[in-house]
């Protein structure tokens, strides 16, 4: 990817010349996936290699992840590698063994968003650290919940925060698993225009085909990063089969991107 605006707060230590890109499998499913992946994207665009460890599943009976042992994988994916880490945190337990293991970024889910109760219980676990944490829109669109999570985290002091947008649940059948609604994410920057802005067009799509039309569009809209789930054996996935892309895939596609420059 090619030059884009300056980018914001925390992001400015990255130093980065392209939207920063988080990639990597929904699920961390063994040591040797998470390795592999790792090192299939260490030389491309991607800045910070994510994995889901616990894993909110909408239905029972699904893969609901492999829980701690995947934290050892991630610090060892980014000894390997250098890559940056990320994982989402759902109550004050995993927040305490993300930070033991040196999880570089937290991001909280769509489904723990929705819930005041719990994000307030995050937010103190975090008061004060200078940890990244990612805030995924809630699963309905309703942008109150969005901004109320944002401010319990503020209030607890947690000052290096952004916001991931993954689209957001709809009861009609569109082409998108989620619909994007770009002006809920478009009114919340305008609340909090400095917050970093990513765009997750993994669980927006459901789908491969459209996850470069997305970025692209994030793209033309100024966001501040991408995150894109990303897996060797796609088809063959734990979580997200039909969503996720290949390392090349996703190599190919930050080498297409066409960034807007930016009018200063
Ligand atoms: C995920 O990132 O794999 C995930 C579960 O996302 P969301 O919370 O957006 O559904
Ligand atoms: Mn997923």
């Amino acid at each position: 990817m090619e030059n884009k605006k300056e980018l914001r707060g925390w992001l400015d230590k990255f130093n980065l010349d392209h939207p920063l890109v988080i990639a990597g499998p929904c699920s961390a499913e063994t040591e040797e996936q998470v390795l592999k992946i790792a090192h299939q994207l260490k030389d491309t665009d991607t800045n910070v290699l994510r994995a889901g460890i616990w894993k909110p599943r909408t239905r029972p009976g699904n893969f609901e992840g492999v829980g701690a042992l995947g934290l050892k994988w991630l610090q060892r994916a980014k000894e390997e590698t250098g890559l940056l880490t990320t994982t989402e945190v759902a109550n004050p337990i995993h927040v305490d063994l993300a930070l033991k293991h040196d999880v570089d970024i937290l991001w909280i889910g769509a489904r723990t968003t929705v819930s005041p109760f719990i994000i307030q219980e995050i937010a103190e676990a975090l008061k004060g650290t200078d940890k990244t944490v990612l805030i995924k829109n809630p699963v309905n669109p309703d942008l109150a919940l969005w901004l109320g999570a944002v401010e319990r985290f503020y209030k607890q002091d947690v000052k290096n925060l952004g916001v991931i947008h993954r689209g957001f649940s709809t009861y009609e059948k569109t082409k998108y698993r989620n619909n994007p609604e770009w002006q809920i994410a478009i009114d919340l920057q305008t609340k909090f225009p400095d917050l970093p802005l990513i765009l997750d067009p993994s669980h927006i799509a459901g789908r491969r085909d459209i996850i470069t039309d997305l970025c692209q569009t994030a793209l033309d809209l100024n966001y501040d990063g991408i995150m894109v789930e990303t897996h060797y054996d796609p088809d063959n996935a734990w979580s997200d089969a039909k969503q996720q892309i290949t390392p090349q895939a996703l190599d190919q596609m930050t080498r297409d991107l066409k960034i807007r420059k930016e009018v200063s």
